[in-house]
């Protein structure tokens, strides 16, 4: 991570979860919504301008103002360090988003001055619209992340989504080049984010997470890279690549974390080839690393891609010794026959249904659903999304045993992760989790 970035842990996850309860609330009622998503282009400038936590402020002041022009229908919402989500309800045309995009430049505009001189925030706008182009949550944000890289693109603040333009921006940028010189030099990275066991709350495991920071086109959401990868083919490399980091990491950490588990993402295609046993086999070796200490998450979707040959695959990787997570389990269609017989260690509750746990009695059946199915088929269960200390406490009470999610910790930079790993009872003290 830059030295630049400004922390703001724990503020993506309640924003997205109040966005996605606003998007899921039009489309039950079928009405018309535009998911803007705002970046602010030059956080550095204005860190080296003034600093740190006065930029912070103008952020937060940013936010402020952005909510006292916001009419009744409208939601807003800051989704990360310099994130927004700004969705406007009751949409009539397209010239209703340009005419509310202008607003928005003009608070920008207006609230830097107030705490700078001559500086402009810079703003590009991703537009998507609901439920025209999609209506789930997450999906949007994709592709919104995508129409937000086309106004990069085109040097201009504003593009709504559009189906073509994602394979012609892909191909204008050199994305696939782009991704493939990334992957030979090394450019991504791993971030962990830390599995904690609820009732000791200790740090049991991470989950590595890519990140691309590509140095003309500014950060890229996995999102974005990870889907345009398994349709290149890339993701064999990227996977390889992601592995390989891991054991390394692994092999780093043996004397401070030598009981750490890294549960690495796995996608459809690469569960389907028995390549991935002997890239396994090999980052293990290189690196010396205990099979064990490496896990494997594939989504509930991919194992039914191909049920048979998935299964034969996970078979291979647990006779190796490392262990399998069920992820973003509950989104998929498998059925509890299939589920019986998985050859897996650990159940991944999806983080839509935990970040809505508190406020939607569907989204908490179904987690607790989760944990009893979990526990009949002997398999170990974990919650991510996990947004609140609330949310926690009521995962304890419902005998879940692992949690991820933003009020534990963000997904950080190695060195921060082992700096969390050593204060974690403060930091959970310090998130209001103990
Ligand atoms: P995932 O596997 O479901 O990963 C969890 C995502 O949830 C991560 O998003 C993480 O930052 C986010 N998250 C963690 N805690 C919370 C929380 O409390 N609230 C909310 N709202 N979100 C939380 P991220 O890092 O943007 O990754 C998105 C997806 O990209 C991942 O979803 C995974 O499917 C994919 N991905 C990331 N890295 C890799 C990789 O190395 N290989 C593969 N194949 N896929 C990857
Ligand atoms: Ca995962
Ligand atoms: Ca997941």
């Amino acid at each position: 991570m830059s030295t630049t970035s400004i922390q703001l842990p724990f503020l993506q996850g309640n924003g997205f979860s109040r966005a996605s309860r606003r998007i899921a609330l039009a489309v039950r009622k079928n009405q018309n919504l535009a998911v803007m998503l705002v970046h602010v282009r030059d956080i550095e400038r204005l860190c080296a301008s003034i600093g740190h936590l006065p930029a912070n402020a103008v952020l937060d002041d940013f936010h402020a103002q952005l909510r006292a022009i916001a009419r009744d229908g409208d939601a807003i919402e800051r989704l990360g360090e310099r994130k927004f989500a700004v969705l406007l309800g009751g949409l009539r045309n397209s010239g209703h988003v340009s005419l509310a995009a202008q607003k928005i430049k003009r608070v920008a505009s207006e609230t830097v001055s107030k705490h700078v001189e001559n500086m402009n925030l810079k703003l590009t706008i991703g537009v998507v619209l609901c439920p025209a182009q999609g209506n789930e949550a997450h999906e949007l944000m994709r592709l919104a992340e995508i129409a937000s890289l086309d106004a990069r693109r085109q040097s201009t603040s504003v593009c709504f989504y559009e189906t073509k333009s994602a394979e012609q921006l892909f191909e204008d940028w050199g994305l696939e080049g782009r991704l493939g010189s990334a992957i030979e030099a090394g450019d991504l990275e791993l971030h962990y984010q830390p599995k904690i066991s609820i009732r000791t709350r200790e740090v049991v495991g991470a989950e590595a997470l890519m990140r691309w920071q590509e140095p003309e086109i500014g950060p890229i959401s996995p999102d974005v890279f990870i889907n345009l990868a398994e349709s290149t083919g890339q993701i064999v490399d990227l996977t390889h690549f992601a592995i390989q980091r891991a054991c390394r990491q692994l092999s780093e950490w043996q004397e401070v974390l030598p009981e750490l588990n890294i549960a690495v993402n796995v996608t459809p295609s690469i569960i389907q080839n028995f390549d991935i046993i002997d890239a396994l086999q090999s980052a293990t070796g290189i690196w010396d690393v205990r099979p064990q200490a490496l896990t494997m998450e594939v989504t509930e979707n991919a194992l039914m891609a191909d049920p048979e040959i998935s299964h034969e695959v996970l078979t291979r990787i647990r006779d190796l010794g490392c262990r399998v997570s069920i992820d973003d389990f509950g989104t998929g269609y498998s059925s509890l026959e299939y589920l019986k017989k998985i050859p897996a260690d650990e159940l991944k509750i999806d983080r839509t249904f935990v970040m809505n746990m508190l406020s939607d009695p569907g989204d908490h059946k179904i987690v607790e659903h989760s944990i009893r199915i979990a526990e009949s088929f002997g398999l170990s269960v974990v919650a991510e999304g996990v947004e609140s200390a609330a949310m926690l406490d009521e995962l304890q009470e419902f005998g879940c045993e692992y949690a991820q999610g933003y009020v534990i910790c963000r997904p950080v930079p190695a060195d921060e992760f082992v700096e969390f790993c050593r204060n974690s009872s403060l930091a959970l003290k310090a998130s209001g989790t103990t």
